[in-house]
């Protein structure tokens, strides 16, 4: 009798098409899966999408690249002629204090150590040493914690996972970032900056683990970097990688449940039909996947309970003026920075003098804004939106930014103001169903979050998976393209 092995693809449904979802859709296909991606917008990105004010162009969400070898990852994988392009950045931030410090953060991390020494009277080897910890603690963690699945015992039994783990304890995990900040330095400004990247995942730098000194591993010693054509071409690149790969992209479909058969995922019902698949994978966040998509009995509520990250407002303005004194990422720092975590965690209020970062993506990327002019975000953190209501604070909060700004720039800037558009807590909530506008899931206010995060998949419901920004290993770019990776891992081959 003659035998046929007869090869059945397996069929994958993805929920979102956010950074995290379009990069498994483009894993998974590789692995030979066919695969769909149900999005509820018009439009691909989630978090990652643009906007076009009359003749000016901005990237809607992220601004600051690093790890783009995830992407070039993803390029060399599909095997897509399709190249990627970005530069490395050689100013990688203009810091502004209010009594007229300023300094700039450049690519070469001795040059910035002799910056620092110069403008805040930082000794040099102060400045390297706490950089190269930082580079120390990536190399610790980045195997156990960020590209590995840490709710699979099986892989804490190699031989790197365990050197690492004999490593753990030099992580300083009980001290918080503030703490292991100003003991290093003496100069508060100092400490001030880079505490500042405890708000690159959401945290609070007086309650966040010392352990999230690894950030500036990323920047300043890997490098910041910026797509030719601003942050969106991450999105289009991957979406076009995605199609070369047979992806389906549907827009306009929001997924209003997934379909649960003797607990193993079955396909999901969007608001125009009823689509079976194999596998289900979630880049929506936690709190609607399980309050919105699933059955109640299976929703986790310790890890739903758990701390928000910050949220954001962003002013997206058409400025039809150039200013010498910036650069691609400004950070304009307040006087209180102790106060101002405060505020955006303990009485969930924005602070009055706040931290403000300006994006301007046109001092690399000409065509995002007529000559002589500039496209600025301009972003300040702000509490997550706990109540899920309309923002009332607009009004106050403009006029403190716009006030600030012409205090440390010297300018009168709503004379230049010539398009705006604005984003808020409620308007990221509505527009990419994170909880609340949070940026970045749970923060990581405590040293056991990067333990508590929820796992890439469901203990409960078979073939059911996730990915992006809430899950592990945690927010931003870099963490949901590796979250990706981590959930292809776990997934055999469609021929297994
Ligand atoms: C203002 C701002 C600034 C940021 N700055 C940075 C930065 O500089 N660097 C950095 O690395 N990160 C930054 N981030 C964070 C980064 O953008 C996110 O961590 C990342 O993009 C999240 O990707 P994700 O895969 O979780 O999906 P998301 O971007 O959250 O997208 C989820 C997608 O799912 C879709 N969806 C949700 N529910 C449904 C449903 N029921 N049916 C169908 N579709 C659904 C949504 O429409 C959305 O498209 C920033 C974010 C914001 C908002």
């Amino acid at each position: 009798m003659l035998t046929f092995n007869v090869n059945i693809i397996k069929t994958v449904n993805i929920i979102g098409s956010g950074i995290g979802g379009l990069a498994t859709a483009i894993r998974l296909a590789v692995k030979g899966y066919s695969v769909t991606i149900f999005e509820k917008n018009s439009y691909p990105g989630g978090k990652l999408s643009e906007l076009v004010l009359g003749k000016y162009r901005f990237d809607k969400g992220p601004s600051l690249l690093t790890l783009p070898q995830l992407i070039d990852e993803l390029t060399h994988l599909s095997g897509s002629k399709n190249k990627f392009k970005y530069q490395q950045l050689n100013t990688i931030t203009h810091y502004f204090f209010e009594d007229g410090t300023q300094l700039k953060a450049k690519k070469d991390i001795h040059e910035f150590a002799k910056e620092i020494n110069l403008k805040l009277n930082e000794p040099e080897s102060t400045v390297i040493k706490h950089i190269e910890k930082s580079s120390f603690y990536y190399n610790i963690i980045a195997d156990i914690f960020l590209k590995q699945s840490i709710s699979k015992p099986k892989n804490f039994l190699n031989k790197r996972t365990l050197k690492g783990i004999l490593n753990i304890p030099k992580l300083a995990l009980f001290s918080t970032m503030h703490q292991q900040n100003s003991s290093a330095f003496k100069n508060p400004k100092t400490v001030q900056l880079f505490n500042r990247y405890a708000t690159y995942n959401g945290s609070n730098p007086y309650k966040a683990p010392a352990l999230l000194n690894v950030i500036p591993h990323l920047e300043l010693n890997l490098g910041a970097y910026l797509p030719e054509n601003g942050m969106h071409q991450i999105t289009t690149h991957l979406v076009d990688l995605a199609k070369e790969l047979g992806v389906q992209i549907k827009y306009n479909e929001t997924v209003e449940e997934i379909t649960i058969e003797k607990n193993r995922a079955t396909g999901l019902i969007s608001n125009t039909n009823k689509y079976e698949s194999d596998l289900t994978i979630s880049d929506v966040d936690i709190n609607f996947l399980y309050k919105k998509l699933l059955p109640q009995k299976y929703t986790p509520i310790k890890t739903l309970a758990q701390e928000k990250s910050s949220s954001a407002y962003v002013f997206y303005w058409g400025i039809k003026k150039e200013f010498n004194e910036l650069g691609v990422h400004n950070v304009l720092f307040s006087n209180n920075y102790a106060e101002e975590f405060s505020c955006l965690f303990e009485t969930d209020e924005p602070y009055f003098d706040p931290t403000i970062y300006i994006n301007i993506t046109s001092k690399k990327c000409r065509n995002d804004a007529p000559i002589g002019s500039e496209n600025w975000f301009v972003m300040v953190n702000v509490p997550h939106n706990k109540f899920q209501k309309e923002i009332k604070y607009a009004d106050e909060l403009r006029k403190n930014v716009i006030s600030k700004i012409n205090r440390i720039l010297n300018t009168h800037i709503e004379q230049y103001i010539e398009e705006e558009a604005i984003l808020d807590p409620f308007g990221i909530e509505l527009q990419t169903a994170s909880f609340g506008g949070s940026l970045y899931g749970n923060s990581s206010n405590n040293k056991f979050s990067a333990f508590l995060r929820h796992a890439n998949f469901s203990n409960k419901i078979k073939g059911l998976y996730l990915v992006g920004g809430s899950v592990h290993p945690g927010g931003g770019i870099p963490l949901c393209l590796l979250s990706a990776k981590i959930v292809s891992d776990i997934i055999p081959n469609n021929n297994n």
